[in-house]
């Protein structure tokens, strides 16, 4: 049977709208259509593939595992995912991992493990959640339901209780709602899919101080800024000079997406007095943690950990924010640039609002592949490999999509 892009329309519970081509390959930054038609991916599968399309080390550790073992469940344990764990903690200075498949499954885990936390120590009553506007946090109707996006949790209800929403970055409205009933206030670092909103620090130092005041846990939903995606293995390393150089640390902090390059795999880090709470039988996964997926995490995380790894990352995020300002004196579209390392936001400006689904589709068109984050943002989280001529190739193709964009 042949398949093209009319075959999603026929076959496939239509969630997506996809661009118009069917993929089939990929190498480095670049991917190919059906019909041979080369692209350069700024995507790399949403902030997934941070070594690129069949990176040759990635390649080798899924064979050589396929080989030897792909999947045991958690009743037992085996040697790659000790391994990941081992490096994961102490990488991050955490004590304690939980594996999951996916950063939804992740904050599941977090929040479910926060209201056990409030649960066994303060009773039952201690259930509230404080999440942010805009926030991004999955598709579970428990993580959709604190994301902080109305549309995606409209129309599934009833949603779980114990949920409020703040505005993100508004000292006073939370120390107007936490109090002792809060368990757990969620955020991420930089809001991804909300429009790459970076918290304020001075709110990030409160929200610290205020969990700790009420005893309630701080979680970082890391699942795109982690992995190296700002320029540090996890974006609350950058945090460390705040609050008098006491830093800033989450008592959970989830992962997912680049956490191994394209095999599904989520995680959460904590404290050994936290994790004391999930006991034998109150969460679990069957393929969570996976050998395959783990195998391919320690690759990830020693290729993208090494210093001169990340240096890259914050290089490549700088050279594409300077060649993004040159094309915005050029066309005048855009209103703001955000975001940190390989996580970039370019804002569009008034005249070109609720446009940024057209400008994406015009890049498709001229070889380039993009994200949006909502209607007005241009999303870009290439695969953290990329190279200066890999950008300058990129930034020529954007070059003359936003050209057909602002001449339509
Ligand atoms: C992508 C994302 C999620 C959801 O991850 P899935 O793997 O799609 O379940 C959660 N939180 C943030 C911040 C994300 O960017």
């Amino acid at each position: 049977m042949t398949v093209s892009r009319q075959t999603f329309d026929q076959v496939m519970i239509p969630c997506y709208v996809p661009q118009n081509m069917v993929l089939e390959r990929g190498e480095g930054c670049y991917l190919y259509d059906t019909e041979g038609k080369r692209y350069v991916d700024l995507s790399a599968g949403i902030a997934v593939n941070c070594l690129g399309h069949n990176h040759p080390e990635v390649v080798k550790t899924i064979s050589a595992q396929a080989q030897r073992l792909i999947h045991v469940s958690n009743i037992f344990v085996n040697d790659k995912t000790l391994t990941l764990a081992q490096e994961l903690t102490s990488l991050t200075g955490f004590d304690k991992v939980f594996f999951t498949n996916s950063g939804a499954e992740a904050n599941e885990a977090a929040l479910k493990l926060a209201r056990r936390v409030a649960y066994d120590n303060f009773g039952a009553e201690k259930d509230e959640i404080i999440s942010f506007s805009h926030s991004f946090h999955g598709r579970t109707l428990f993580s959709v339901s604190v994301g902080g996006q109305a549309k995606y949790s409209t129309g599934f209800g009833p949603t779980p209780s114990g949920i409020t929403h703040l505005p993100f970055n508004d000292c006073a409205a939370l120390e107007r709602t936490i109090s002792d009933k809060t368990c757990a206030v969620i955020l991420e670092p930089i809001q991804g899919e909300g429009g790459i909103l970076p918290v304020d620090p001075e709110f990030l130092v409160q929200v610290r101080a205020l969990c700790d005041k009420f005893h309630a846990l701080l979680i970082f939903d890391e699942v795109q800024t982690g992995v190296g995606r700002t320029g540090s293995f996890y974006a609350f390393e950058q945090f460390k000079d705040l609050n008098g150089g006491k830093g800033v640390r989450p008592d959970i902090l989830s992962s997912a997406k680049g956490l191994a390059a394209g095999i599904p795999i989520g995680a959460i880090l904590t404290t050994d007095e936290i994790a004391a709470h999930f006991k034998p039988g109150t969460h679990g996964s069957t393929f969570g943690g996976n050998p395959l997926a783990c195998a391919v995490g320690s690759v990830v995380l020693h290729t993208v950990s090494a210093p001169d790894f990340l240096t890259h990352v914050s290089a490549m995020g700088q050279l594409i924010r300077d060649q993004l300002t040159a094309l915005n004196d050029k066309y005048h579209c855009f209103k703001e640039l955000r975001g940190k390392g390989l996580l970039i936001g370019a804002e569009l400006s008034e005249p070109f609002h609720d446009q940024s689904g057209k400008l994406q589709q015009l890049c498709t068109e001229h070889g380039l592949l993009v994200l949006v984050a909502g209607p007005n943002v241009l999303r870009l989280t290439p695969p953290l490999i990329i190279t200066a001529s890999v950008v300058t190739e990129a930034m020529t193709l954007l070059d003359q999509a936003l050209q057909a964009f602002t001449a339509q």
